[in-house]
Parts: structure tokens; sequence; C-alpha cells
């Protein structure tokens, strides 16, 4: 496997425009006579989508809910980074890039961070350009708040539906390529393997998830912006469709998937309730701008706050622990999420947990409702207070919220070089999928930046460089008459014949159910050798189960939810054992990645940066077969290795 970043050469503020220039370009009436396939039609999707259409390239996309608008993309609350410095605080390119290298403790690419912080100011001009209504200050101009891991104010917002109004954005722009014919849109079509022809990605087998037709569909390159895999831990933030299929598909067919192991657990989530549960709700990071995080000091008042027998407003300011702002004055409750959480987990582990499960600290709105007003804290998070008192039936403005760490994002993905092309050519990957900027820990907000970044501003121009190269001759060439597409389409049928055959008697989501629970004990927050070896051994088994013990209900000519779960169940199983051999191999700690055996005296994340300084990239073998890892080493240039230090 070759992990070329192809990295340009050059001082990294020139990179990324030196490398534009250099790059292939095609000529715009040549440009109508290439296919690109996008699989996504999320952020990063959506926006590659529109955008290789604008450019006059044709274009299908696919995506498996009714409309492009209901990709998960939609859920994103807080907000979205860019370095404009609009408040004048300090901030700047430099100081984008800086805080995401660090905020990612020290395990991402310096040139994609500088690219991305270059590029996050034309996201939002972008942004404001497709009608999204950002938050702005009474005098006109758009308006920021913090967010975590930063001291300056740099996040664009649209109250707390962001992400909402960035998805409606790319949208309009995809639906004006829809109109015109350039891009085909196939809605509630799974993608459900790659199909190469002489090593390069050539097209895609998908699933028309309400006839259950199979069919074949070429194209001179693809895309896949297929959103991140949280739900290997089945509870997560993520919608439930999330999935891992279609990057552990193409992972199988040849593209290393980087830092598997590199998952972001988020502080500020309520409380799992009770084991009946398939979803957890995340309230956005927004909220630490004016909450404060606490926990009695005393484990014996918890106890009583947990029974009822007391209420956390009469607690005293002096037995209060506002163990973020004890522990790290300088950031205070906008810590970076991987020390948020794992502070929040040493309170409740050290007896001092609140909600039922004595699993949850308090985000507390009381001094803040007395600086600023209830109503100004109303216009500022108004839907997510009614989002929190719907789901538990506290009032926020009242009683303070409860709140524990949970799945969120993940940073891992199928390893890109600079282009954001895998190791399979051909085949590019945007977004969430991907494993490009964020390092071991990504900083809020940063995630809607990178996934318009790779969709707006870097696929358009790399992917036309791709094409640019194979020359024009090759368009089109290959067609789904090639007997791969045969092969890869005969696959796929008889993977959802086994599924449909097994006859066992357990359900997919039962299945998941139990992965998650391995996954969260022995993957999540806290890992140890001992706990990850017995997970592969326990994943190993719970495969061979699945594979004999599955029933799936229903048949394939139709909308079968079961069927499509059995499939991502199945990908998941294998995935997370991927995610635990990767754990295993990092013998240290770093951003999310926490291993027990590594931390300082004061439980804070300790780095290998002697040995562990790289992307680890997995190369799928054959089924039984261990996966192989390669390297691809992190050198760092511009930022100097420190330990991180938010105090
Ligand atoms: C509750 C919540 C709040 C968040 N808030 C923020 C925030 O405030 N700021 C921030 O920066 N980030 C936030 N994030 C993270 C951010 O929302 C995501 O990382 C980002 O939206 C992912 O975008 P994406 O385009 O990569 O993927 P997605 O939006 O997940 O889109 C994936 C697309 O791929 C398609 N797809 C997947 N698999 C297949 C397949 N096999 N076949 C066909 N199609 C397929 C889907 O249909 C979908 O269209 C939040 C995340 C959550 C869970």
């Amino acid at each position: 496997m070759n992990l070329d970043s192809k990295i340009p050469e050059g001082p990294l503020s020139k990179k990324w425009s030196s490398h534009k220039f250099n790059m292939k370009l095609v000529n715009p009436s040549n440009r109508r006579k290439y296919k690109v396939i996008v699989v996504g039609s999320g952020l990063a999707g959506g926006a590659a989508a529109a955008s290789l259409a604008e450019q006059g390239y044709n274009v299908s996309c696919f995506c498996y809910q009714d409309s492009p608008r209901r990709a998960h993309s939609i859920a994103a609350q807080g907000g979205i980074n860019a370095s404009k410095n609009y408040q004048n605080d300090g901030d700047s390119v430099h100081r984008l890039f800086y805080d995401t290298v660090k905020g990612g403790d020290y395990r991402s690419r310096e040139a994609n961070v500088y690219r991305l912080s270059e590029v996050s100011s034309d996201i939002i001009d972008q942004c404001v350009a497709n009608g999204v209504p950002f938050a702005r200050e009474y005098g006109g101009l758009l308006a920021n708040r913090s967010f975590g891991g930063a001291q300056v104010s740099r996040t664009f917002y649209a109250r707390g539906q962001t992400g909402q109004q960035l998805l409606l954005g790319a949208y309009s722009a995809l639906s004006k390529q829809i109109g015109l014919g350039k891009v085909k849109m196939f809605n509630r079509h799974e993608m459900l393997d790659l199909v190469k022809v002489d090593g390069h990605a050539k097209g895609i087998i998908v699933r028309n998830m309400a006839t259950g037709e199979v069919s074949r569909h070429a194209s001179d390159a693809v895309v896949l912006a297929t959103g991140g895999y949280g739900n290997v831990f089945f509870l997560s933030t993520n919608a439930q469709g999330c999935n891992v299929t279609a990057a552990y598909r193409a992972h199988k067919r040849g593209a290393g998937m980087a830092n598997p192991c590199y998952t972001q657990i988020h502080p500020t989530c309520i409380p799992v309730h009770g084991d009946k549960q398939s979803k957890l709700t995340l309230m956005s990071e927004s909220l630490r701008n004016d909450g404060r995080i606490w926990t009695p000091k005393d484990a014996e008042v918890a106890a009583m706050i947990r029974k009822g027998e007391t209420d956390p407003n009469l607690v005293a300011e002096d037995d209060r622990d506002y163990f973020l702002e004890r522990k790290y004055p300088s950031f205070g409750n906008l810590a970076p999420r991987d020390i948020s959480s794992r502070a929040a987990k040493e309170a409740c582990d050290e007896g001092r947990g609140v909600a039922s499960t004595g699993l949850g600290v308090f985000l507390d709105f009381r001094d803040a409702i007395k600086r600023d007003g209830q109503s100004t804290i109303k216009e500022r998070y108004g839907n997510l207070f009614d989002m929190y008192q719907c789901i538990t039936g506290d009032n926020p403005y009242q009683t303070p919220m409860m709140i524990f760490p949970a799945v969120h994002y993940t940073m891992g993905g199928l390893w890109v070089d600079y282009n954001l092309q895998s190791t399979i050519p051909g085949m590019f990957v945007g977004g969430e999928a991907n494993f490009s900027d964020h390092g071991a820990n990504r900083l809020g907000a940063s995630a809607l930046m990178q996934g318009l970044s790779d969709g707006y501003f870097v696929l358009p121009y790399t992917v036309g460089n791709y094409l640019g190269e194979q020359g024009v001759a090759a368009a089109g060439k290959v067609t789904t008459e090639h007997p791969a597409f045969a092969e890869a389409e005969a696959n796929v049928k008889a993977r959802i014949d086994k599924f449909l055959s097994i006859g066992g008697t357990e359900s997919p989501r039962s299945f998941h159910k139990r992965l998650g629970h391995i996954i969260w004990e022995q993957c999540g927050m806290a890992r140890s050798k001992e706990g990850l070896e017995g997970a592969i051994k326990d994943l190993q088994a719970l495969r061979k189960e699945f594979w004999t013990n599955l029933r799936v209900v229903g048949d394939a000519d139709g909308i079968n939810p079961e069927l499509e779960r059995a499939g991502r169940v199945a990908d998941f199983i294998e995935f997370g054992e991927l995610m635990c051999r990767d754990a295993l191999m990092r013998e240290e700690s770093c951003g999310g990645h926490f291993r027990v055996e590594h931390q300082t005296e004061d439980g804070e994340a300790l780095r290998d940066d002697e040995n562990f300084a790289f992307a680890g990239v997995w190369e799928y073998k054959g089924d039984d077969v261990d996966p192989q890892l390669h390297k691809e080493s992190l050198i760092y240039e511009n930022v100097k290795l420190a330990t991180r230090s938010y105090k």
C-alpha cells in the first residue's frame, strides 16, 4: 500500500495556492464528457456534487435518505469555525491552524490543516451567498461565539440549527444542478460495493431501498462523502442511519483505513436513562459559552441528589466543584471535548455523579441568567433548552441541565492524501468519512468547516486534476458491461441472499446492541491492553454468531429496514474489531484515544511522539486474516510538538 501524502513543496502558506496553479485543468467543453459519482449528499457530498456539476461534469449523486435534505449534517447545532477575525480578538489563519493541530493532540497532517484554515473564510462567504441565515450583530455583521479549545470567538452560527441551515444552502446549490440536468439524484439508494477496473475506482453497485433492485453505475471517478461511523457504539448522537458500510466496503476493495480508534466522546449529551434507548441527544457545545459545569464536592450530597432527597439549586456555592474551571483555569468550561469528557467521567468515578445512574454532571445557567437575563439566554439557546425540556421533562431555566459524555464523531476514516484521494486511484473521500484534518480529537465547530471545505473548495480542484491526468480519451471508456461490475453485483446479491437465508433467532438490532456494548466498554473513554484483547476475541465470537444465528424478516424485493440494518451491522462488527486492533497497537494516549496504561500523574493523556507520531493505516487482507498496518509519518515543521495544556 502506497501512502504518498503528496504534500506540495514550498512554505505552508503557499502550498495550496501553488498546488492549485500546478494542477491539471480540464477545459470546459471536455468536462461534459466525464461522469463523477458522489456518494453522499450531506454537507461534504452535497457541496461536492453541486460544485462539480457547476463546473460542467456530469454527476450522479446517491443517498439513502428520501431527500438530500435529511442527511445527518442537518443535526449539527452549534456552529462552523472560520478565521475571519470579525471580533478583532487575535484570530488568524495561523491561529486556527495552530489550535486545530494542538486540539488534535498533534496527530494530524500540517499541510491539510493549514489549507482548511485558509479556506475557512471562503466557506462563510459561499454560504452567505447561498442564503444561509447566520446570526448577526445589531449592526449587521455576522456574529460569532466561542467553542472548545479556542480562546477567540470564531464560530459562526444560526441559532442551534447551523447544520440545517448550511445543508439547505448546499441543497439549493445541488437542486439548481438537478434542475439543470447536471446532477442525477438517486435518493433511497444504498451503495453496497465499489467497482475497480485496472486498479482505479470506476463505479459502484447500489440497492434501491424502495424496490430492492440492485444496479450498476459506472463513472470516471468516485467521491465518497458518506459520513462517520459513530454508530458502531450502537448508542451515539448520530442519526440512526449513520453507518460505515460504503467506507468499509471500499476498504475491503483496497482503500486504507486510517486511525479507526480515534473517536470523539462529546461531553455535553443528555445522559443515558435506560437500556431500551436507541439514540442519544447532544446538547450543543455552544452551551458551554454560558453554562457552568459542576458536580457536588461531596459524594454524599451527589447521592442525595440522585435519590431526589435534595435539589441541586440548594447546593451552596462553596459545596460545588466547577471542575473544568478548577482544573483548566485558562479555558475553563471551554476546554476541548476529550479533556472535558474525561474530567466528567473522573468526577462520576469518584461517586460525585448525578442523574439516576450516577453518570451525569450539571450544566448550569443560573449565573448566566442572573447576569444576562432569561430572554437573552433564550435568544441564544432557546431551541436547545426546549429540546432538553421535551426529552427530560425538566425546565433548564429553573434547574441545571444534566449532561454526560456520549459518542459523537469519528476522526478516523479512509486514508486520503493531500488531494483527498484514497489509496485507490480515482476514489476520493470527503467530510467525516475521511481521516484528514482532526488528528486524535476534533475541535467543536470544525466538522462543518471541513465538510464544506472538502466539498466546495478542495474536491472540485483535485477530482478535476485526476480526470485531467487520465486524459480525455479515457472519459467514459469503462461501462457497466465490464466483468468487474458483474463480479461486484454478484457479490452484493449473494450477501443479501445470505442474510435472508440464515434463518436464526436474533435480530440485527440485537447484534448491534451487543456490539455497541463491547465497543463502549473496551474501546470507549478508557482503553487498556487487556480489555482490547478481550474485545477482539468477543467480537470474533460475535461475528461467528451473527453469521449463524441472524434472523432477517421480510424479503429483498422492497422496503426492508431489517435487511438494511443487517448489512450495516455486519460491517460494523468487522470494523469494530479493526478499531480495537488500532487502539491496541497505539501504545500511547492522545486526544480521544485514552490508554489507561499511558497517563500522567494527574490523569492527562500521555503521548509518545517518538514512536507514535504517525497515522496508522490498515490494509484489508481477507476474512479471518490479520490486517496489515502501514504508517504515514507525521512531520511537524511549523508547530512545535508539546504537551497539550489548557491550564
Ligand atoms: C448532534 C450533532 C451535532 C453536531 N453539531 C456540529 C456543529 O455544531 N458543528 C460542527 O462542525 N459539527 C457538528 N457535528 C458534526 C457534523 O454534523 C458532521 O461531522 C457532518 O455534518 C458530517 O457531514 P458529512 O457530509 O461528512 O456526512 P453526513 O451529513 O453524515 O452525510 C452522509 C451522506 O452519505 C450518505 N450515505 C452514507 N452511506 C451511504 C451508502 N452506503 N450509500 C448511499 N449513501 C450513503 C447519506 O445518505 C448522507 O447523504 C454534529 C454532529 C452531531 C451528531
